[in-house]
């Protein structure tokens, strides 16, 4: 019988930060995992570097000025806070190495859980007909991804064969109905990343996107290129929280750690478990996802999201003019799940106050999205 002070289920982006961070801890921990050592889901997880976190040696790419572009342009100065990047892979390679070699964590793939319930003691957790027995468990697991309205991306990695130099864009819009828009990250090994991004009740498919993606990198970047590899994701876009069952805590996405208007979510990941990591060592911390700006964040995000799924075309124009007329620092902070109350204010007010108001009114009266 295995028998644990804490047990992970899922090795994602919130499973091995979790882990990682109670390392130096007395912690018996247990990481299980579905999928096999070998069969790692590649991401590149973008943020404006606005949080000082474990792994901030892995960033790449530090981009001072992001172009957000429909028709004529508006630039975003990054000069404070750099939009950067981090490969999964790099993730993966530093953390999973020093998790093997902790004499206190068990890192476990091939793991598929079938069943957690109470046991005398604490949980039980069911994996390929072996019980693991823990006094608490942490669930990364994405139960029910139905939501209102997805962010559906599929993005190419490309080498181009010539050399060209572009800014990268952080929103290119699209004149189609749908909110929709190209993603152009060049990055520093000499490869972009192009990505197409729908905000939308259908979740487009994968072989859907190719065409014009291709389409877009003819016409505005290369048509002498290879593709390295590509990345597709459906993030759920939806201000639904799920709460603890039977005191089984949810981490990362499940958990609602992704900003629901934007799909950002790594910096949330990494607030959260630093708080759960100093909670669990003994440390007072306060849980970034119950303060109260993150509650009239979330607010915030049900009424845009409102705003996006009736009127995604008008959408983009509100979105473009929220870059256009807020000071930078301000719109990266309200981006980045840290703004003052003077931002949120400053933000609404720069809105369409008819659009932004009749939302806000329906949406206090409807149910989450
Ligand atoms: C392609 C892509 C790009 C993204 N880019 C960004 C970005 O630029 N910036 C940003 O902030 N966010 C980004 N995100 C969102 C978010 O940061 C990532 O999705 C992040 O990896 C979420 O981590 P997680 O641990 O919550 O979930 P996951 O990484 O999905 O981890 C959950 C883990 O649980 C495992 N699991 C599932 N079922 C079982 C089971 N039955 N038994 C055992 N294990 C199980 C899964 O295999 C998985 O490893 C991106 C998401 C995707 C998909």
């Amino acid at each position: 019988m295995d028998k644990y002070d804490i047990l992970i289920i899922g090795a994602g982006c919130a499973g091995l930060s979790l882990a990682y961070k109670l390392i130096d801890s007395d912690l018996k921990i247990c990481v299980l995992e579905k999928f096999a050592r070998t069969k790692r889901i590649r991401k590149t997880w973008s943020y404006w570097d606005t949080y000082k976190h474990n792994f901030i040696d892995l960033e790449s790419n530090h981009y001072e000025e992001l172009e957000i572009k429909k028709g004529e342009s508006v630039l975003l100065n990054c000069s404070n806070n750099k939009y950067v990047s981090i490969d999964s892979q790099d993730f993966d390679d530093y953390i999973i190495p020093k998790l093997d070699e902790a004499r206190k964590i068990d890192l476990i793939f091939d793991s598929d859980i079938t069943d957690v319930y109470k046991s005398s003691d604490g949980y039980c957790v069911e994996s390929n007909g072996k019980h693991f027995f823990a006094k608490k468990v942490f669930d990364s697991r994405q139960t029910d991804i139905s939501a209102s309205l997805y962010q559906v991306f599929h993005g190419y990695f490309i080498k181009p064969k010539n050399n060209i130099k572009l800014k990268p864009k952080l929103m290119d819009f699209t004149e189609q109905n749908d909110f929709h828009f190209f993603y152009v990250l060049p990055k520093d090994d000499q490869s972009i990343l192009v990505e197409s991004t729908y905000f939308s009740k259908k979740v487009y498919p994968e072989e859907e996107m190719k065409q014009e993606i291709e389409d877009y990198i003819k016409k505005n970047l290369t048509t002498d290129y290879d593709v390295i590899r590509d990345e597709y994701g459906v993030i759920p876009m939806t201000t639904k929280e799920e709460n603890s069952v039977d005191g089984i805590e949810r981490i990362g996405i499940s958990s609602g750690a992704t900003r629901s208007s934007t799909g950002y979510t790594f910096l949330n990941i990494q607030k959260q478990t630093d708080y759960l990591a100093k909670h669990l060592k003994g440390i007072k911390s306060e849980n970034p996802m119950k303060s109260f700006r993150w509650k009239i964040l979330r607010k915030m995000d049900h009424v845009l999201l409102r705003i996006i799924m009736s009127k995604p075309k008008t959408s983009k124009s509100i979105i473009y003019d929220m870059f256009k007329k807020n000071n930078t620092d301000c719109l990266i902070r309200f981006l980045s799940d840290i703004p003052t109350i003077f931002d949120i204010i400053r933000i609404i007010a720069n809105m369409p106050k008819l659009i932004f108001i009749n939302h806000a009114i329906k949406s206090i009266f409807s149910k989450k999205v």
